[in-house]
């Protein structure tokens, strides 16, 4: 066998397609030639090395990035619920022992109780005024994200 015909075999072997007696023509050549048994190695490791970076290398660090990112949301997620959650029951109850203790209590004078009331307004109205900016901001932060 020539080596111009093995170097054709051995893609064949690589893969796969050989009949039995042209695998042992190439084998009974590549045991006596030293060039064609480096390029059926080379060849071969080549082959390794694609086939790995392929079906698990990439696919591996692709979803572990998927993954996590989409973790990270998840748990961003769950923490504001909480916060809002924490949140209104604090206000609540707040509003609550206010009203039920201080507005509707006629021992303080009228106009203490109204400026006091007053105060509590303007600071929900701020607080609102804070929380709908952040989110505004975060809303926009993701949209550069997408973006870039
Ligand atoms: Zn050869």
């Amino acid at each position: 066998m020539k080596c111009q015909e093995a170097i054709i075999l051995i893609s064949g072997k690589l893969d796969g397609e050989l009949i039995q007696k042209q695998e042992q023509e190439l084998d009974l050549h590549m045991q006596t030639c030293e060039v064609c048994r480096k390029e059926y190695d080379d060849l071969l490791k080549l082959r390794e090395v694609t086939s790995n970076m392929r079906f698990t290398d990439l696919p591996d660090r692709y979803w572990a990035g998927y993954w996590n990112d989409i973790y990270n949301r998840l748990e961003r997620g769950i923490g504001w619920i909480f916060v809002s959650i924490g949140a209104i029951i604090i206000l609540a109850f707040g509003a609550w022992e206010f009203f039920d203790k201080f507005l509707l209590d006629t021992n303080n004078p009228l106009l203490l109780r109204f400026g006091v009331g007053a105060g509590i307004i303007g600071l929900i109205f701020l607080l609102i005024s804070v929380l709908r900016e952040k989110l505004f901001a975060r809303k926009h932060e993701r949209y550069k994200e997408v973006e870039r």
